[in-house]
């Protein structure tokens, strides 16, 4: 089930929201040659414990890697596609791309939000991949709208991505979020004709986030349990907001 969210509830999403990206944007300005992902994840657990919320991701249990993961932020280098864990041994380097996703609960609601930097001069290919991921992101946003189906979204992205030459990952997808994390429905970041194909109304709140390779879309996961890679060792982009359905277009939660 779907469930939509009032005005007073996506008011209380929305702080959730801005928090997100306030430490998203301390990070962005934080990460650089010779940092550590585990010294973005120290700041970003301070940045959350002063707000008062709670990090979604630490504690958070997974299924498919049959245990609670240990961090508040998934700081994912080059090949890494998704859930990547910091580690004081992981230090950026000038040409590495960094996705850091992360998330809050704030007075019950969920926020998340994931972005792609780049550390110093990157490869020209790999800014195209940044740029035509964030692009595929703002054309889903576009089309989060009452009336439109949740393919308007999802097949706009993959068009976007697929016609610059790069792949979409099919594993990890979208998803709604609200109370909880992960809510109904899926929000993959291509067609599936078997796929649920509802129509989007008032209320709804949808995390897209298309994750972008330069190579091939296929996936694999590292012994870690956790970190998911591309198996050509291409490089991979990710980026990530919360919109939600409103009668007046596509509400970014996730941004001023
Ligand atoms: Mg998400
Ligand atoms: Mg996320």
């Amino acid at each position: 089930m779907i469930i939509r969210k009032t005005a007073a509830e996506l008011q209380k999403m929305r702080r959730s929201g801005l928090l997100v990206w306030q430490i998203l944007h301390e990070l962005e300005k934080m990460a650089g040659e010779g940092v550590s992902t585990l010294d973005l994840e120290v700041a970003a657990e301070r940045m959350m414990k002063d707000a008062g919320a709670r990090p979604a991701f630490k504690g958070y249990y997974v299924p498919a890697a049959g245990d609670t993961f240990r961090f508040v932020l998934c700081t994912s280098v080059n090949d890494e596609i998704v859930h990547g864990m910091p580690s004081a041994k992981r230090i950026l380097k000038k040409g590495d791309i960094v996705s850091i996703d992360t998330g809050v609960q704030l007075d019950g609601y969920y926020g998340d939000s994931a972005t792609t930097v780049a550390i110093g001069e990157v490869s020209e290919t790999t800014r195209k991949l940044m740029r035509v991921t964030q692009e595929s992101l703002e054309l889903g946003i576009q089309q989060t709208k009452a009336g439109n189906r949740l393919f308007d979204i999802c097949g706009t992205v993959e068009k976007h991505v697929l016609a610059n030459g790069f792949s979409v990952v099919r594993e990890y997808v979208g998803h709604g979020i609200g109370t909880q994390l992960h809510e109904e429905p899926q929000v993959p970041n291509y067609v599936e004709r078997k796929n649920e194909n509802p129509r989007l109304k008032e209320g709804m709140v949808l995390a897209i986030e298309p994750m972008v390779n330069a190579g091939k879309p296929d996936t694999r996961v590292l012994k870690d349990k956790w970190t998911a890679v591309t198996k050509d060792g291409s490089y991979s982009a990710h980026f990530e907001h919360c919109v939600a359905v409103t009668s007046n277009g596509p509400w970014v939660l996730t941004r001023p």
